[in-house]
């Protein structure tokens, strides 16, 4: 079969190696569609300590069952499948407290290499985390599983009932996935962002207000008559943008930081501010199977369109080109299809 191997930093080759073969628990997926992502994206750009090179990449796929190993029941060769690319131990201690995005071994199993004609998920992915397609659900939108299941993986932490207003900073993927979101849950939310085409979208997408930087702080002045917004949602990851985030919101209110920094990235924030104002600084990493489920129920019921994340599409062999334009600022997510010329 055909495989993307990320070589370098922005050297991509398209390798023949070997079908997979399934082995106990495991199922081989016939990839339909493969989506780039902002992890893909820094991978090509500057190398991700989690994706070793050189190596297969690509974590956002759907597909049809090929082969499935001995033991699997709950999906036979023909199943048209979405699902994620890990799936915690059960075992550890993380596990144990219920913290599975914790899991100490989520990324030991991980299936790596959607970019390729074939993928073999690991047995834990098929257990907890693979489900059947619906018929009527795109490729492409089915592929939206795993990024989806990340950004609602905070707010079940929230409550969500008192918050009526939100800031999400950056509208990439993921912001505009977050909007979409929030939205669904009827709260008003105004997005920032650079770049204008990204802006456009937040507005197409139902945003109150999609602004730039500067103009943020007014709007959320006149818009909540000086308090702040209930919740920020950071999805920048860049240490200046985290340490700006807290002046948007109100007292008592959360700050969601989502866009992951640099690893030797440290941040400050006033103190007097987070003490009196008692606000709520919180990570958000990965997914739980329950944020999975989650996910999957909202994109089946088709309860928010996703679709207009997806900017176009490439054949594996000029699939590049994908991360040329996003680099460019062009385009969200691009579909990757090993099946077109
Ligand atoms: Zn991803
Ligand atoms: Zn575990």
């Amino acid at each position: 079969m055909k495989q993307a191997f990320l070589i370098t930093p922005r050297k991509i080759e398209i390798r023949d190696v070997p079908d997979p073969e399934p082995s106990e628990g495991e199922v081989v997926v016939k990839i339909q569609t493969a989506l780039t992502c902002g992890t893909d994206l820094k991978a090509y750009l500057r190398g991700h300590s989690l994706i070793p090179m050189p190596g297969p990449f690509g974590h956002e796929y759907s597909g049809t069952v090929y082969k499935t190993g001995k033991g699997v029941e709950q999906f036979k060769p023909g199943d048209d499948v979405m699902g994620v690319h890990s799936a915690p131990c059960l075992e550890c201690i993380y596990c144990k407290k219920g913290v599975y995005n914790l899991c100490e071994t989520i990324m030991d199993q991980k299936a790596l290499g959607a970019f390729a004609d074939y993928m073999v998920l690991p047995e834990r992915v098929v257990r907890q985390n693979l489900y059947h397609k619906p018929p009527q659900l795109s490729y492409e939108v089915a592929a939206l599983l795993e990024p989806l299941a990340c950004v609602v993986h905070p707010y079940n932490k929230l409550d969500m009932d008192n918050i009526e207003t939100a800031l999400v900073i950056g509208a990439g993927s993921v912001g505009l996935m977050h909007l979409a979101y929030l939205k669904m849950k009827g709260i008003k939310v105004i997005v920032s962002d650079f770049l204008d085409a990204r802006l456009d979208l937040a507005a197409d997408m139902g945003a109150s207000r999609a602004l730039v930087p500067r103009a943020v702080m007014n709007i959320i002045e006149s818009m909540t008559g000086n308090a702040g917004v209930d919740l920020v949602v950071e999805c920048t990851g860049q240490q200046g943008v985290w340490e700006k985030s807290v002046n948007y919101v109100r007292r008592g209110g959360t700050v969601v930081l989502f866009g992951g920094c640099p690893s030797d990235t440290t941040v400050s924030f006033d103190a007097a501010r987070l003490h009196y104002d008692e606000l709520h600084l919180m990570g958000s990493f990965h997914f739980a199977p329950a944020d999975v489920k989650n996910a999957y129920d909202i994109i089946v019921d088709n309860r928010i369109d996703l679709s207009m994340l997806i900017s176009g599409e490439y054949s594996l062999e000029n699939m590049e080109k994908a991360f040329v334009l996003i680099e460019e600022g062009i385009g969200i997510k691009y579909a990757v299809r090993p099946y077109i010329i």
